[in-house]
């Protein structure tokens, strides 16, 4: 049975995810804050299964402890940083499957902005939600991983089916444009996604989902051919202005 998602806008520049399984149930990714995901929830039916968790930063999972205590949803998150996230009923490793409202959905490992952090690829939804790794026309900062596992996180991600949808954690697409257009300044694919990112801030929507295929396309960062390029161009990004 497959999944849809709806980005759900949080703090200044955050997405929650919300996914709806065609019987209506419902399961959150990254919740930042939970007021406006409890919004959207009550608005789907006013249940929430499940929530699941990227990475333990507090703008992917501060929301949590306030949509347990209302909804008793079950939480998924990553073995590795259960010290560091709210309390867990699924810890789960890279490799593992999990079950997201009766979706198939693979654990990658997705090292690089954080040591830890994990994607979710649920197949049958061409659903990818990879947190703070991908972004459209971007990547996560370098906080905790180094670019060589930022770079094996990205061509994991690169290699999902080209329709799999990029539901990332941040509307960061209109800056990553401004940095990307001056490492690719002849990528017709990347000015044509400009082009399209104007039109959608323009008109108040959100930029996001992307797709596996749009990144392979216009992203530098997907796009970078060695660890020594990824490594380079993401310091540049680190002081672009
Ligand atoms: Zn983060
Ligand atoms: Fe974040």
């Amino acid at each position: 049975m497959a999944l849809t998602a709806t980005p759900i806008p949080c703090l200044s520049d955050n997405y929650a995810w919300l996914l709806r399984a065609a019987d209506g149930r419902l399961a959150v990714c990254d919740p930042a804050e939970d007021a406006p995901v409890a919004a959207a929830i009550e608005a789907a039916g006013g249940k929430l299964d499940l929530i699941v968790l990227t990475h333990h930063h507090g703008d992917h999972v501060a929301g949590v402890p306030g949509l347990v205590a209302r909804y008793g949803a079950k939480v998924i998150g990553a073995a590795a940083d259960r010290h560091r996230l709210p309390a867990l009923d699924q810890a789960v490793q890279p490799g593992d499957v999990a079950d997201v409202l009766g979706s198939r959905t693979k654990v990658l490992a997705s090292d690089g902005h954080t040591r830890g952090h994990i994607a979710f690829h649920i197949a049958d939804s061409h659903i990818l939600l990879c947190g703070d790794t991908l972004f459209s026309l971007g990547c996560g900062r370098l906080l905790e991983g180094d670019a060589g596992e930022m770079f094996a996180s990205l061509a994991a991600l690169a290699a999902l089916p080209g329709e799999t949808l990029v539901c990332c954690g941040h509307e960061y697409t209109e800056s990553n444009a401004r940095f990307a257009i001056t490492v690719e300044p002849d990528n017709a694919a990347l000015q044509a996604r400009i082009a399209e990112v104007r039109a959608q801030r323009a008109a108040g929507q959100p930029t996001l989902p992307s797709t596996i295929a749009s990144e392979r396309a216009a992203n530098p960062f997907m796009r970078a051919a060695d660890v020594a390029t990824l490594a380079r161009i993401r310091a540049a990004k680190d002081t672009f202005r």
